[in-house]
């Protein structure tokens, strides 16, 4: 059982690849392909398409491409609908998704909404005769999280998604219908797989992405991650913004160098106090003899390693190879 997928040219043909990979990725009756031809434009009116004209317009490129009637036909499309839903079938194997939005609601990209809801519609149309009956006997009160939940906002196909599941009552209606166990075995391994890997995606961003670091009220702020302050002392701050305002870094001798920037930063974080006092404050940090610098440095990467433990601090610690340039991961875009 082929199922053609397409695209109208808001859709991007490298995302409709990954879909592509990602739908195969279960055994099974089923087997999808990219279409080469793209969609015409004309289904867009006024920055919309209007569900019904759409599928009129892809019952004739059914026919212009000679595709065969027994297989499916999916277009995918960033343009909204007019009647503001998300994916649309008309009964006789092809669908239309909406597939925008979805960077308001997860990071994990639009690759798994838009895989599992062609699945979920591929089981509707097995299990339900026509448009009408399906539509009919769509969760519309409540977001159960089974896939048949009539879904208001994008949100709810995630709830969908991240369970995964099929209620008691849909269960019921798909058992009667004695589909092809290989077929449903399919389509079931998809649901929960698309599941693991959302999951599995958003868990990962939420570990690895980094907050941006501002200074607030002369405290080092992590603004991404609740407001988390890096507690430094105002020499430890001038030496740490030093290094943030960096691109390359600066091995120890470089440092000392920086004498004048240095001085600056210290004064804005200690203005009470005279430009002789902080002078006399850096020189003996930076004296090429004592090297308090070191200390200061591990000071500063011991606060952070305590904030954000040990795998988020890798990012923000002044680290570097002996001898060599030491500087901050994290850059400040
Ligand atoms: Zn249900």
């Amino acid at each position: 059982m082929k199922v053609w997928l397409a695209r109208t040219s808001d859709y991007d043909s490298k995302t409709l690849e990954k879909v592509e990979e990602l739908l195969n990725a279960y055994d099974g009756p089923l087997s999808f392909k990219c279409h080469a031809a793209i969609m015409d434009d004309s289904i867009i009116t006024k920055g919309y398409i209007i569900p019904d004209k759409a599928m009129n317009a892809i019952t004739k490129f059914r026919k212009e491409q000679k595709i065969d009637s027994s297989d499916f036909f999916c277009l995918y499309t960033n343009t909204r609908f007019s009647n503001n839903f998300f994916t649309h079938g008309d009964g006789h194997r092809n669908f239309i998704i909406h597939s925008g939005d979805w960077g308001i609601y997860t990071n994990a990209g639009n690759i798994f909404p838009d895989s599992y809801l062609l699945y979920s519609n591929i089981l509707k149309s097995f299990i339900y005769k026509d448009y009408e009956t399906m539509y009919e006997h769509l969760h519309q009160d409540d977001s159960l999280g089974c896939y048949m939940d009539l879904c208001a906002d994008k949100r709810e196909i995630l709830l969908k998604l991240r369970t995964g599941d099929i209620c008691d009552k849909c269960l019921d209606d798909i058992q009667k219908e004695h589909l092809d166990g290989r077929l449903l075995g399919q389509i079931l391994d998809a649901f929960e797989g698309l599941r693991k890997q959302l999951l599995f995606r958003n868990r990962l961003e939420i570990e690895t992405r980094l907050s941006r670091i501002e200074i607030i009220k002369g405290k080092f702020i992590l603004i991404d991650y609740g407001n988390i302050e890096l507690n430094f002392s105002p020499v430890r701050k001038a030496i740490y913004k030093l290094f943030l305002e960096s691109e390359n870094g600066y091995t120890f001798a470089e440092i000392l160098g920086q004498e004048k920037r240095l001085l600056e930063l210290y004064k804005s974080f200690q203005p009470n106090k005279t430009v002789e006092e902080l002078s006399s404050t850096l020189n003996l940090i930076c004296d090429p003899h004592a090297m308090r610098i070191h200390e200061e440095i591990s000071k500063i990467n011991a606060e952070i390693v305590k904030k954000l433990g040990e795998r988020v601090s890798v990012n923000y610690i002044i680290s570097g190879e002996r001898g060599e340039k030491r500087k901050v991961n994290y850059k400040a875009n």
